[in-house]
């Protein structure tokens, strides 16, 4: 790449000539380090470099300056160059700002001033973010294109999946001028869509999941054959528990058979993790979890799906859907759980073509000055109806109770009884849905009365209650009713240890009744289900597997 630039700007001048200088001797000989007195002046030298079509790498912005303060400017600067790293520089007083600045602008760090030695306080800060910046997809890649129609599941399926791997994409419809020409080009037609064109040019005419992450970038086979431990299923229990093994010198596997990032990554603002006090959205948070997992040497594979687990003493064998195998001396299933589908006529029909599961939040933009309709009354209903509000003309929410106050947090409440454009329906349930090649009527039904009325609709989100998809564990080990893994202590049956247990220890906190195979997150029977939890089970799951190396 032609030396992209890192930019700074500070209203005093010797302290704007001293970050320079600093910069220069580690960085200049790969960056270009420009430096700036005003905000106002470093917004033209990036809208000049932007229009000479070259890149930004990192912009560290002093926070006191007139005019225009650090955050501001980092607001405006995210217009031009969204995807280069911020820094702030702050003095010891004005810490608050930035950690404000954190939920704003998305702070990727701040500064204190002074930083000497730059060795210690600046370099390896600056060495982290350009280490992001250079592996973000679009900096290394020019851009991938979708082509496909706009009432499609599969379309929507390849836009869903690439935008949960945080894959930048252009989309094309197949029924416009350009998408036309580019399916042309490719010497394919309507019947081939969806098809995506990678950023070296190549046409993928309906790819199957697994052909897209291989093509976009992603891991999806192992590099080895044999793991301290490997972690199923990549949300934030998941990535806990591989950032915790990775970074105590585990060699880690994480395998996901979607997207990392899990519910979560599908939260738009998650406002009661520790630490943000403005809320956080699940995809940032989940993305610099990857990352630091990543950071840490751990392996991720992406779209393979864990089918079975067998004890091959003294491994685990992970079996994988394409029959090929991995193996571990320990696991941590963090398989999470998954929205139930909403079980009424014509709605299995119109899945992914105006009935979404979760929020697909690439849909949002589609909904503008529509009405929608979301079932649910949790906190993941609530944070979507919130998200939704802001592009659709009325959310209406629709609940089975009297009220949302015995499912939903007390300051999701607050914030929709605030919006003018949310309706609470209560006592109302989706009986049917209707539309020709997508979703275009509702059928209500009001439990109270009875009464039953149709809607005009293309837009129903469903956030109800999930479970976990644990059926392919059978017997392999003890799940309670509902196909939740049991762990610890509730295996424990009057004192006596699970049939089949070998060991001559009880099984520990979070271990399954297969030894070695411990459960952390949404999936464990009894689990809390709250982000912060699945990241606390995940790093105890690691403490534990150290005791289990340890104890064999
Ligand atoms: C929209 C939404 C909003 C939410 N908001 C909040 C909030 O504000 N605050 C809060 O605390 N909680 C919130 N939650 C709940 C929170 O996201 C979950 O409690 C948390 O994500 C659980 O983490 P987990 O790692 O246990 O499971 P999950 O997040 O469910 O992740 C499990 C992962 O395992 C993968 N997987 C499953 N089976 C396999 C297999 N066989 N092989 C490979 N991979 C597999 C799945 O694809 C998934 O990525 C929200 C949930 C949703 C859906």
């Amino acid at each position: 790449m032609q030396n992209a630039a890192i930019l700074t700007v500070d209203d005093d001048p010797s302290v704007s000539r001293s970050v320079a200088r600093d910069l220069r001797r580690r960085y200049g000989d790969r960056y270009r380090v420009i430096r700036a007195e005003s905000g106002s002046t470093a917004l033209d030298a990036l809208r000049e470099i932007k229009l000479r079509g070259e890149q930004v790498a990192v912009l560290l912005a002093d926070y006191r300056m007139p005019g225009m303060n650090g955050i501001e400017f980092l607001e405006a600067a995210m217009d031009v160059f969204p995807l280069a790293r911020r820094v702030l520089l702050t003095a010891y007083a004005d810490t608050d700002a930035a950690i404000n600045a954190i939920n704003i602008v998305d702070l990727d760090h701040y500064l204190l001033k002074p930083w000497n030695p730059p060795e210690e306080k600046l370099y390896p800060v600056l060495d982290a973010l350009l280490d992001a910046w250079l592996t973000t997809p679009a900096v290394t890649m020019p851009e991938t294109k979708v082509v496909g129609h706009r009432w499609s599941a599969r379309s929507f399926a390849v836009r869903d999946f690439l935008a949960r791997n945080l894959v930048p994409y252009r989309w094309l419809r197949a029924d416009e001028a350009e998408g036309a020409r580019l399916l042309a080009a490719a010497g394919l037609g309507e019947a081939d869509v969806p098809v995506v064109i990678t950023t070296d040019g190549k046409a993928l005419a309906r790819p199957t999941e697994t052909d897209l992450a291989a093509h976009v970038g992603m891991a999806t086979t192992p590099a080895s054959d044999l793991y301290d431990l490997a972690v199923i299923g990549g949300g934030p229990a998941g990535l806990g528990a591989a950032v915790y093994g990775a970074s105590e010198g585990l060699r880690t596997l994480l395998v996901e058979q979607r997207a990392t990032g899990g519910q979560a990554g599908q939260s738009s603002r998650i406002e009661n993790y520790l630490g943000f006090p403005d809320g956080v959205s699940g995809a940032q948070l989940t993305d610099r979890a990857r990352r630091q997992a990543q950071k840490f040497n751990a392996e991720m594979l992406t779209t393979r799906e864990v089918v079975g687990l067998e004890r091959q003493d003294p491994v685990t064998l992970l079996r994988f859907s394409d029959d090929t195998a991995v193996a571990a001396h320990t696991v941590v299933l963090a398989t999470g759980v998954s929205y139930r589908l909403l079980d009424a006529p014509g709605l299995a029909d119109l899945t992914g073509r105006g009935v979404f599961y979760g929020s697909a939040a690439i849909e949002a933009p589609n909904c503008s000055g529509e009405e929608i309709y979301i079932v649910g009354g949790a906190n993941s209903a609530g944070q979507g109806a919130v998200y939704f509000s802001h592009f659709a003309r009325k959310v209406h929410i629709l609940i089975r109770g009297d009220d949302l106050t015995r499912s939903m947090s007390r300051y999701l409440i607050d914030q929709i009884e605030g919006i003018a454009n949310i309706e609470v329906h209560p006592n109302t349930e989706v009986v049917g849905g209707e539309g020709r090649d997508h979703l275009e009527r509702l059928t209500l039904c009001d439990r109270r009365s009875g009464r039953v009325a149709a809607v005009p609709t293309s837009w129903l989100f469903v956030f109800i209650g999930a479970e976990p998809r644990t059926d392919w564990l059978g017997d392999l080990v003890a799940r309670d009713g509902n196909g939740f893994v049991l762990t610890g202590s509730d295996l424990l049956a009057d004192g006596l240890r699970p049939a089949g247990w070998a060991p001559s220890r009880d099984p520990y906190h979070l271990e399954s009744s297969m030894p070695g195979v411990f459960v952390a997150g949404d999936v464990r029977a009894g689990s809390v289900k709250r982000v912060a939890s699945a990241v606390g089970e995940g790093a105890m799951a690691v403490s534990l597997v150290h005791r289990y190396l340890e104890g064999r």
